[in-house]
């Protein structure tokens, strides 16, 4: 499980009226608890899901959702209309909603029960039409909000419903999140900066910067003891070559990334931050550029973002948590050099050293190497090759006031020859559908070198959270054209003007 997991509950709300009668209602409450009960017994949802009584009424509808609004423990809440509920009376709890909003579209009966259908059961199982009147009002409000259909015992439907509560956690713990940046960002370049006050009231995200100085006090306090026992530590998690342990002034290396560890994972418990950036440019009074160190707390689920690439570290730390309990791994990437042979072109991935250990294919292996750039010593790192699969580029950028997530789907691929000079670790994938639509469609879109770069989630994940964030969102992937992302960027350029002179 990754470092501060919220303790987060989904709230489950069923929408009827008073027409039916008691009797009825009754039984709308039996089937929304049995469903609810059938929901978190899957264990597909990977936060608990908490049944609320029936809404009847615009007054129990706002009260409900008002509630869910202050309660920091839900991240989110799931609608469903077992019966009809006339949409006027969710108008006003709908335009107070803070949290997340999933609409499912389900009935508790899965077949319809040809030989006794009755008007009775016609008028108890309405969701087919209740639900139609109750998305007429949130497609009418312009809600962000996720909506999945299918039989609530159906495993692909409770799949999603899951994948909308990963979704809704990340964009429910943005809101409070805080991320902290030491140093500014890497002079003169346009993608990693931007404005962090947009950030902060599109996704909730407080990023703010400390002066590297205060971490070099920190690393000064940390104890030999501390640092030993985390050294023993390493020796126990990775690979070690017995010269590097015998050679004095190679350990006394190793114990610099373990001693900015220590002061940076306090740095981060103390401020509450989820997430952190680095910049080899500054780094006045550190003996290192943090490698290993910053490879360790991302795999502990902290969010990281090299040359002060705020929105970077924050996007990763929102697919870690997404992703977590999922299998593979998710970590900060740059698309670094390419291999351009054909049927064969496929980029490899990599950063000077801040990779994440989540998505090595094998036990990784600490090294120290000279740094080319940064003019400080020689930093320790974590060398491997990432596990082979699918997998998700995700880059978050900026165009004044909004913000796109692009995604690409890549197919890692084992390195097709060994690299034994390159020393950090490195991924080598191929973007769908095919390179060059993948790569040209990546450069239209305007989508940054850093990405985060998951095996643990999928498109869908991503979809989701830009939908419950109103990012603009373009997938380039299995089936796509250059054709059609050009014409969803033009959509969206012809949306932004209009949003900018109507409000969004
Ligand atoms: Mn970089």
């Amino acid at each position: 499980m990754i470092v501060h997991k919220p303790d987060f509950d989904i709230w489950f709300v069923t929408g009827s009226q008073h027409l039916y009668g008691a009797d009825t209602l009754e039984q709308v409450a039996r089937d929304s608890r049995a469903m609810v009960d059938g929901l978190n017994a899957a264990g597909t949802v990977p936060y608990p899901i908490v049944w609320k009584p029936t809404v009847t009424s615009a007054e129990e509808i706002s009260a409900v959702l008002e509630a869910a609004t202050a309660d920091a423990r839900s991240a989110g809440v799931i609608t469903w209309m077992h019966t009809f509920s006339p949409a006027k009376m969710w108008i006003r709890g709908l335009s107070v909603l803070k949290k997340p909003l999933l609409q499912f579209h389900t009935q508790y009966n899965r077949d319809i029960p040809w030989a006794s259908i009755d008007m009775d059961f016609m008028n108890l199982n309405q969701s087919a039409h209740g639900d139609r009147e109750y998305a007429h009002i949130t497609a009418r409000l312009g809600l962000k909000r996720g909506i999945v259909a299918g039989h609530w015992q159906d495993p692909e439907t409770v799949r999603r419903v899951g994948v909308w509560a990963r979704a809704a956690a990340a964009v429910t713990e943005g809101r409070s999140a805080r991320f902290v940046r030491f140093g500014d960002n890497m002079r003169d370049v346009a993608v990693t900066d931007g404005d962090k006050v947009a950030a902060q009231i599109r996704f909730g995200w407080s990023v703010n910067s400390y002066g590297v100085g205060e971490l070099v006090q920190r690393v000064a306090r940390v104890t030999s003891a501390d640092v030993d026992a985390l050294i023993d530590t390493y020796k126990r998690a990775y690979t070690i070559d017995a010269a590097l342990l015998s050679d004095g002034k190679q350990v006394e290396r190793l114990k610099v990334q373990a001693r900015l560890e220590l002061a940076i994972r306090a740095f981060l418990e103390e401020g509450r931050y989820r997430g952190f950036t680095t910049n080899f440019e500054d780094l006045y009074g550190l003996d290192q550029l943090p490698g290993l160190c910053a490879q360790r707390l991302m795999a502990d689920g902290y969010g990281f973002g090299a040359e002060g690439d705020w929105k970077t570290a924050a996007l990763v730390r929102a697919m870690k948590l997404m992703a977590d309990g999922l299998p593979g791994g998710t970590s900060f990437m740059e698309d670094y050099t390419y291999h351009l042979e054909r049927e064969k072109s496929a980029v490899l991935g990599s950063h000077m050293l801040e990779i994440c250990p989540s998505i090595a294919g094998g036990r990784p292996r600490i090294e120290i190497h000279p740094l080319g750039i940064g003019g400080k010593d020689d930093p320790a790192r974590l060398v491997f090759q990432a596990a082979p699969g699918e997998a998700v580029n995700a880059s978050l950028v900026e165009f004044g006031d909004r913000f796109r997530l692009v995604v690409n789907e890549v197919k890692a691929i084992g390195a097709p020859h060994s690299m034994p000079k390159l020393p950090v670790a490195q991924a080598v994938w191929i973007p769908y559908p095919d390179f060059t639509t993948g790569v040209e469609g990546w450069l239209w879109s305007g989508g940054a070198h850093h990405t985060g770069y998951s095996t643990q989630i999928c498109t869908e994940h991503l979809q989701v959270y830009a939908d419950l964030l109103g990012l603009e969102f373009v997938r380039i992937g299995k089936g796509t054209s250059l054709e059609q992302v050009r014409t969803q960027l033009a959509l969206q350029e012809l949306l932004a003007l209009r949003a900018s002179a109507f409000g969004s």
